[in-house]
């Protein structure tokens, strides 16, 4: 299956990409986590995409263009992928319907993660993040066991740089201007399928796999 997860910052996207992935065997290409990984780097590149990253902009069209269309070339994605995070501009997902339909490929469907602006942001301000294998959890809503460890690897978790205050509000107003758009889009083009984003994880994972058209 070849699926997009859209929707504003902090609405659990990832959460939701990486279980799915799994149970569907196809990789879950989040281009946030790509891009926090190329920052690690001490490269000019990687000091601009900090830039970008730490102010809550969006990395300009072309260069994510380039780097998502590298991703799709790996053969892991033969059998589908679900793209979290990307597209998130019109250009880019004019430049994804390119990319596909050269190979003749379609999208499955965009799962769209509805939720309110206030509770993502009370999400988000709480959000850990462990720094190896990039499990979210929450200080209130899903804290881990041990205090500062993730639950799955045992990495350490930090809190992202762009889960602050101001910078949060940044991202929303790029997801306002930039993204939200998208929304129509798909759903004129027959693939919106909508998700209430508001209950508890695995709330929202069965729902979404009833949206798919599958069972638990
Ligand atoms: P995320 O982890 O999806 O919240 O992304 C974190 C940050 O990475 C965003 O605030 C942007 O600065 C950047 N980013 C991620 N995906 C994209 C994209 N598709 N287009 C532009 N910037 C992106």
């Amino acid at each position: 299956m070849r699926l997009i997860f859209l929707g504003a910052p902090g609405a659990g996207k990832g959460t939701q990409a990486a279980r799915l992935a799994r149970r569907l065997r196809v990789p879950h290409i989040s281009t946030g986590d790509m891009l926090r990984e190329t920052v690690r780097e001490d490269t000019p590149l990687a000091r601009d995409l900090r830039s970008h990253l730490d102010s809550g902009r969006l990395v300009p069209d072309d260069k994510m263009n380039e780097a998502v269309r590298a991703r799709l070339k790996k053969p892991d994605t033969d059998e589908g992928f679900i793209l979290d995070g990307y597209p998130r501009t019109a250009a880019q997902a004019q430049a994804l319907q390119e990319n596909l339909s050269e190979k003749g490929r379609k999208l499955d469907a965009v799962l769209y993660f509805n939720l309110r602006q206030d509770v993502a942001v009370e999400r988000l301000s709480g959000r850990r993040t462990c720094r190896n294998c990039t499990a979210n959890y929450h200080v209130k809503f899903n804290p881990p066991e041990k205090e500062g460890v993730c639950g799955r690897c045992g990495g350490e978790l930090f809190q992202r740089d762009d889960d602050v205050h101001a910078v949060i509000k940044k991202r929303f107003e790029e997801y306002r201007q930039k993204t939200v758009s998208l929304v129509d889009f798909y759903r004129n083009a027959g693939l919106l399928k909508e998700i209430d984003a508001a209950p508890a994880p695995d709330e929202i994972y069965s729902r979404l796999l009833t949206a798919l058209g599958h069972v638990e």
